[in-house]
């Protein structure tokens, strides 16, 4: 059985990421590893579904005993993505979605350089902070941290390998994109390095 693609789903706040994220898993062919973080549920999140919601000891002790795969403090709290979920959704052949900052998927990247690294992206800053204010889910500290927060991110988006635009309301238009993209990539001739030998073979 070929292993799962992982795929890392980054973007600046506002920008849909887990709406995307949501459309995607629909499918059985996409799993989502549930990170652990240290910041407060939104309403409507649930633990164990949304993210592992725990405290800074725990989170801490999980880096001592090198259960995080990658994690990054990212505005003021730890986020991570625990080893054990990643390589067990991998190793059963699905694609893994992670939803993960800038820093993590450069992690990611030296960790596995054959992960496939999406940026998506609010069709424009204002547009971004529109959404962000209209969602209605953080403080104006929040918000204003996670805006300033995206100028780093864009400058980090020459380490992806594609970007994609979510033009207003266009989440459907960007998991087909996604989908396009990870159908593409199972099909590299890299990541098939035994596939002439094989043709003789059978
Ligand atoms: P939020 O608080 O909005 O759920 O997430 C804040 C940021 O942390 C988002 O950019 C999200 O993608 C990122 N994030 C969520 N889980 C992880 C993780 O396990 N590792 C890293 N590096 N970033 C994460």
């Amino acid at each position: 059985m070929q292993e799962g693609l992982l795929i890392v789903l980054s973007g600046p706040a506002g920008s849909g990421k887990g709406t995307v994220s949501q459309l995607l898993l629909r499918s059985p062919e996409f799993a989502f590893s549930v990170s652990a973080t240290t910041r407060a549920p939104r309403p409507g999140e649930v633990d164990g579904v949304n993210y592992h919601f725990i405290s800074v000891a725990d989170f801490e002790e999980r880096i001592r005993r090198g259960e995080l795969l990658e994690y990054t403090n990212y505005c003021g709290n730890y986020y991570g993505t625990l080893r054990s979920e990643a390589e067990a959704i991998l190793a059963g052949g699905r694609n893994l979605l992670l939803e993960i900052e800038v820093e993590g998927a450069a992690n990611i990247r030296r960790l596995r350089p054959d992960a496939v690294l999406i940026m998506l992206l609010p069709p424009s800053f204002s547009a971004q902070e529109k959404r962000l204010r209209g969602r209605g889910t953080e403080t104006e500290e929040k918000i204003r941290a996670r805006l300033a927060r995206s100028r780093a991110e864009l400058d980090c988006l020459h380490l992806y390998d594609y970007m994609v635009l979510n033009r207003d309301n266009g989440a459907e238009d960007c998991a087909e994109d996604v989908r396009a993209i990870v159908r593409a990539e199972r099909c590299a001739v890299r990541r098939h390095p035994g596939a002439a030998a094989a043709f003789f073979e059978n």
